[in-house]
């Protein structure tokens, strides 16, 4: 085991108020000990101790590696001309899902590899270093199951999706589609997934639907997840709650019972507006959700049709301008606020023991990464082994 020792950084986050001042536990002038997987020391850079390397953070800021709880990284193809179509004025329906369908059934699992790879790689260079993976783009037992597969090969944090849309060659009969996610399909994705997801919307599936298959899924030792409220105030959030899931993605549209629902629970509010921005819809009310104490994550929701987004600080720079997060709350909930969304306390922060997923950026202030949207400025990304 190697110790290192990060020293001159300018501006720490840790995520740990016990180490720093308020919410981003935030210290100045300060340096961090890590081993090759966990952080074992946070204080002044005058008094860090020594370690067997020592890395110069050269008076630039040091945050936690961001925790990207919602991806769709798996896929095939691309939809740009829909994007584009949409910019000019065609309303974004959810019908395209089918196109990445038919793409992704295509593809062999070396392209799919090769994808998700280099969709991986961005996200890391911007600084990610925990994310989750779904399936959702075959749509058949084995196709999910495939997807699955390959989703393990890059993450722990996977989750089934079969209940994405309902494919094409079921559209006359959704409750054969709802019946064969729930048994079959389940019986063989569960073993293959920490999580289950479901798209709780219009175009998707409705609240019966999805309570459904989210049942059986926790009936077959999953833990949940709903993509909710997205295109309107559906129930998304509500049955979210009522199954205690452990996040509610895209809260474009809620209300104040929602909220309400959201803060007596434990399920957090993530919200994705790589989304909002690429549907061009108007942003998740991320105010209303901290005023009244709801947890939120931000995550890229990367996917081919709504949001082929893998910058986290761009995600952070909407967020800050649209969503009017201060900066501070918007980098928590892309760091801490994530691994609350996925139930884990050991990622998204710096406190002693956390895992040593660490980024150094290249600027004296976090903030940076909402100032300078578009530019890169992570210098250094540290993964714990
Ligand atoms: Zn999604």
């Amino acid at each position: 085991m190697t110790t290192r020792v990060i020293k001159n950084i300018r501006e720490l986050t840790t995520n740990d108020p016990s180490l720093g001042v308020g919410v981003t536990g935030r210290l100045h002038d300060a340096a961090l000990v890590l081993d090759d997987e966990r952080v074992l020391w946070v204080g002044p850079n005058a008094a860090a101790p020594a370690a067997d390397q020592m890395i110069d953070a050269q008076d630039s800021a040091v945050i936690p590696g961001f925790v990207d709880s919602h991806t769709h990284l798996v896929f095939a193809g691309e939809r740009c001309e829909e994007f584009e179509a949409r910019m000019n004025g065609t309303p974004y329906h959810g019908g395209g899902i089918s196109s990445t369908v038919a793409a992704t059934r295509a593809a062999s699992s070396d392209e799919l590899r090769g994808a998700t790879e280099k969709r991986l790689g961005e996200l890391r260079a911007g600084g990610v270093t925990t994310v989750e993976i779904k399936s959702g783009y075959a749509l058949t037992l084995d196709g999910e199951s495939r997807l699955l597969d390959l989703a393990n090969e890059f993450s722990d944090e996977v989750t089934f999706l079969g209940a994405h849309v309902v494919p094409p060659e079921y559209l006359n009969d959704r409750e054969a589609y709802v019946d064969l996610v729930r048994g079959p399909m389940l019986d063989v994705c569960a073993p293959k997934s920490k999580w289950a997801d479901v798209f709780c919307d219009r175009g998707a599936f409705d609240v019966d639907e999805s309570r459904a298959i989210l049942s059986a899924a926790k009936s077959a030792g999953l833990q949940l997840r709903v993509h909710g409220n997205q295109l309107g105030a559906t129930g998304g959030v509500a049955l979210a709650v009522e199954l205690d899931a452990a996040s509610v993605d895209h809260c474009t549209y809620l209300s104040d019972d929602d909220i309400e629902r959201l803060c007596a629970s434990k399920t957090v509010a993530t919200l994705l507006p790589g989304a909002d921005f690429s549907i061009r819809a108007h942003y998740s009310s991320a105010r209303r959700l901290r005023d009244r104490g709801a947890v939120v994550a931000l995550a890229t929701d990367c996917n081919p049709g709504t949001s082929y987004v893998t910058s986290m600080g761009f995600v952070l720079a909407i967020a800050v301008r649209d969503m009017r997060m201060d900066f501070d709350d918007a980098l928590w909930s892309a760091t801490r606020g994530g691994a609350a969304a996925l139930r884990r306390d050991d990622v998204g922060h710096l406190g002693i023991g956390a895992r040593a997923d660490v980024v150094i950026l290249d600027a004296p202030r976090a903030a940076h990464l909402a100032y300078r949207p578009g530019a890169s400025i992570v210098r250094r990304v540290i993964g714990a082994a």
